[in-house]
């Protein structure tokens, strides 16, 4: 198995392989809505093993016969310094980069899991169910800033999004996570989608962009 490196936007790579991604459900209350779900009281985490990780720029290999595959876009979190039952102040200081992640879903199985009760990892852990984008140094920008973030799908905007929009906070969201798991340098947290989340099809083209820091462009492989 490839080892997954993640990059920086001025083509430096970490100086760590990508660990373990851990993300979180309904962080958005548009979004826990457009489903049906309710809006927790308090964080729904769940984890992406490393080997779900690929490069954004794809082409994005879905896996076929499994039914739905919905994309789900997100401002993703690379961790450079171990966090361990973390205060929310300690947070912003050990990450190092900001991009962005596709968590993408089996929405179908999901569902189907969700049903009987049963955990629902392989409908989010799958091999390439985490494209990555390179990730901007983030040790130059404001603890605290909103970032904006957008998904175009054959050139229709489908989710844009709003960090100030979220039901918990990175920092808060980070600490939680990390009073269950150490966080440790080349983990990368996954911060919740807006609402627009939808299936994608063999040869659609992706836009993602990061503000004016940063845009990917991608495809679905036929
Ligand atoms: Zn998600």
């Amino acid at each position: 198995m490839r080892v997954f490196t993640p990059r920086f936007t001025d083509c430096t790579a970490a100086p760590f392989e990508l660990g373990k991604i851990v993300c979180v459900g309904r962080n958005y209350a548009e979004h826990a809505r457009e489903l049906g779900n309710p809006v927790p009281s308090e964080p729904l985490i769940f984890m992406k093993p490393a080997t779900a990780a690929c490069e954004m720029e794809g082409p994005l290999i879905l896996p076929t016969d499994l039914g739905k595959v919905h994309y789900e876009t997100e401002l993703a979190l690379l961790v450079g310094r171990p966090l361990r039952h973390a205060e929310p102040d300690e947070v912003w200081p050990a990450i190092v980069g900001v991009g962005l992640a596709l968590d993408l879903t089996l929405r179908d199985l999901q569902a189907q899991l969700k049903e009987k009760g049963h955990p629902w990892e392989v409908a989010k852990g799958f091999d390439g169910a985490c494209p990555l984008s390179h990730f901007l140094k983030s040790n130059i920008w404001p603890e605290g800033r909103r970032w904006r973030f957008s998904l175009t799908v054959d050139g229709e905007l489908q989710q844009h999004g709003d960090t100030g929009d979220m039901l918990t906070p990175v920092p808060e969201l980070v600490a939680y996570m990390s009073r269950f798991f150490t966080l440790n340098p080349g983990d990368v947290i996954l911060t919740g989608t807006p609402a627009g989340v939808g299936s994608l099809s063999p040869g659609q083209s992706l836009e993602l962009t990061l503000e004016e820091h940063l845009t990917v462009t991608t495809t679905v492989a036929g």
